[in-house]
């Protein structure tokens, strides 16, 4: 370090270099002014928002200790930790290297053409000093003069490049500024008086940079008058004082990470908007839904939150029953301010909700576990998914929002709405950490009734939810649509190179009385006597009715580890799914109605 930074430095101080751009590592420098004698350090096992255990010490490498010129004992405790030896008092100064290579908003990543990492990745937490203010120093990248730096940390002292000096309050704080590095797009706007940043890494060059601020403007301020009202101080209100929105767009991918200031977003390069495209488009649809989710979160989940995540613990599992709370809650919202923006329009909206409703409905697992038990499982079920997941939970987010509709739409009975309910617990929980019986406590303090019955078989029982009553009453038809092949048969497979795969299959389906199984091949068939029938080739399930005519019994060809099995299948009769649709006499308007 040189006597320049001295002249800002905290307790806690981290340089992190882009030090190997084609051997994908960052280089950690972490100076403790003041270490205990015996100073135990430790990477976090999960990041917060993604509840899995991802333990990501498993890319840090070559750590040294220094006090001055003499080299400090290191003793690896477990995994993840480590004790130092040092003379008390006297700055200790860790040297390491972190691999980074994972193309996700989770982890970090470093090649030629960009760098990101959140700071669960690269910065070690100093047990016992996690409360002080932290500051974090990037250094400009050697031999990429164009690139910068964009994060939601406090800027100290930092170039127009946005290389230098941050600061953070705290541990918590750091890890929750993630921090992206390249040749990137950036643009900037305001919301409701907030100043909000977006920078987009990996666009072609036809991307339209300015329509892409200007919707992501309108579901801001819709957002913020959502949870602050319409007046002039509605921006002063809102927890944030600035945003920063980092989006990756890539070949092939899509998700996002909440954080308090700021957001990671991963989109399919097809879908930015681009200055040639027509104004409707499915897939930048779904990005404005992911902006609109993140964003929503800055509220739900990063400042009102579960109890049991009133403070972070950095080394296990953290659970909570109350996923769906913040997750399904969340997703309800973001496509319904999406409506209320005017970024969509009815068709569109309840096109959206058809889809999560068939979702939930393809979903066995939903009669198997709650959305509370499924929440608090998200650790080894929702984010372990495998060929049985579908069978043994429910998406605490596809089934957590329609509770919210149900929720939404039985108020809206009562002349109320979720709306107010969710004001409400912004304001009894104080922004701050919430348990269920708040929810329960704002609903009966609105409507002056208990809601107990509704949320225990809404949220706690694997009874299916009221749906069609309450959409009914919204005037919503619900018509049946003709189910398809793999539906009917309760399959989920991939159909690649001619090839039927079979990826999953459904508890009590046809296709599990006739056990096929996960991971066989469906090659072909036999079908009815061999003069009328024959045996076929099956190349993809939509074939099935064109070569089974009037019969509904087949027997299956499958490849299981190299074996053919002959399996006996009934095909089930016709079977449909619901599409939902606003009347066409209906006014286009806000909805739900009230
Ligand atoms: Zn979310």
């Amino acid at each position: 370090m040189t006597n320049h930074d001295e002249t800002f430095m905290t307790a806690i101080h981290y340089t992190v270099e882009a030090a190997d751009l084609h051997a994908h590592l960052f280089r950690v420098t972490l100076t403790i002014a003041e270490p205990a004698a015996l100073q135990t350090v430790s990477l976090p096992v999960w990041i917060p928002g993604s509840y899995l255990v991802r333990e990501f010490s498993k890319n840090l490498q070559n750590l040294q200790a220094k006090q001055g010129s003499r080299k400090v004992t290191i003793t690896q405790r477990n995994k993840c930790t480590w004790d130092i030896a040092c003379n008390e008092g006297v700055p200790l100064v860790l040297q390491y290297e972190v691999y980074a290579f994972d193309n996700s908003v989770r982890t970090a990543w470093l090649d030629s053409q960009r760098g990101f990492f959140n700071g669960t990745s690269v910065c070690l937490r100093v047990h016992g000093q996690e409360k002080l203010a932290h500051q974090l120093k990037l250094p400009a990248v050697k031999g990429h003069p164009s690139w910068q730096a964009a994060t939601g940390l406090t800027p100290v002292k930092t170039d127009k490049r946005g290389f230098g000096l941050y600061t953070a309050a705290n541990y918590d704080e750091l890890v929750d500024c993630p921090v992206e590095l390249g040749h990137f797009w950036s643009g900037n706007f305001t919301a409701c008086g907030i100043p909000h940043r977006f920078v987009v890494a990996g666009n072609l060059p036809s991307f339209d940079g300015e329509r892409l601020l200007d919707d992501t403007q309108r579901i801001c301020e819709a957002e913020i008058q959502f949870w602050h009202g319409q007046g002039k101080l509605a921006g002063k209100k809102a927890p944030h004082a600035d945003y920063l929105f980092m989006l990756n767009a890539v070949n092939d991918g899509y998700g996002g990470l909440e954080h308090r200031n700021s957001t990671a977003l991963i989109c399919n390069r097809a879908d930015l908007p681009r200055q040639t495209s027509p104004r409707t488009n499915e897939g930048y649809t779904t990005l404005l839904g992911l902006i609109s989710h993140e964003y929503f979160h800055t509220w739900n989940v990063k400042q009102l939150r579960p109890d049991a995540l009133a403070s972070y613990d950095y080394t296990q599992e953290n659970y909570t029953p109350l996923l769906w709370f913040f997750e399904g809650f969340t997703s309800y919202y973001d496509d319904i301010l999406l409506r209320r923006a005017g970024l969509i329009d009815d068709a569109t909206y309840i096109k959206l909700l058809g889809k999560t409703i068939v979702q939930v409905q393809q979903t066995p697992g939903r009669h198997v576990q709650s959305v509370a038990q499924a929440s608090y499982d998200a650790w080894v079920k929702y984010y372990r998914q495998d060929e049985n997941t579908v069978n043994a939970t429910v998406s605490y987010y596809t089934k957590g929002a329609l509770v919210a509709l149900c929720l939404d739409l039985s108020l809206r009975k009562e002349s109320h709405s979720l709306d107010a309910v969710m004001r409400g617990l912004w304001k009894r929980c104080k922004a701050g950490p919430m348990r269920e019986q708040d929810l329960l406590d704002e609903l009966q303090s609105l409507t002056g009734r208990s809601w107990d019955k509704e949320i225990k078989a809404w949220v706690h029982s694997t009874l299916d939810l009221p749906l069609r009553e309450l959409l009914a009453h919204q005037g919503i038809d619900i018509q049946a649509e003709t189910s398809t092949m793999t539906q009917r048969l309760g399959l989920r497979v991939s159909e690649v190179g001619g090839s039927v795969q079979i990826k999953a299959v459904m508890r009590g389906s046809a296709a599990e009385t006739a056990g096929l199984a996960a991971g066989d091949e469906w090659l072909g068939l036999e079908v009815g006597n061999k003069a009328q029938g024959g045996s076929w080739r099956l190349s993809k399930l939509d074939d099935l009715p064109a070569l089974l005519g009037r019969e509904r019994k087949l027997t299956a060809l499958v490849s299981r580890d190299k074996r053919l099995l002959r399996l006996p299948l009934s095909v089930p009769a016709q079977a449909s799914t619901w599409q939902l649709s606003v009347p066409k006499d209906r006014a286009s308007g806000q909805w739900p109605a009230a």
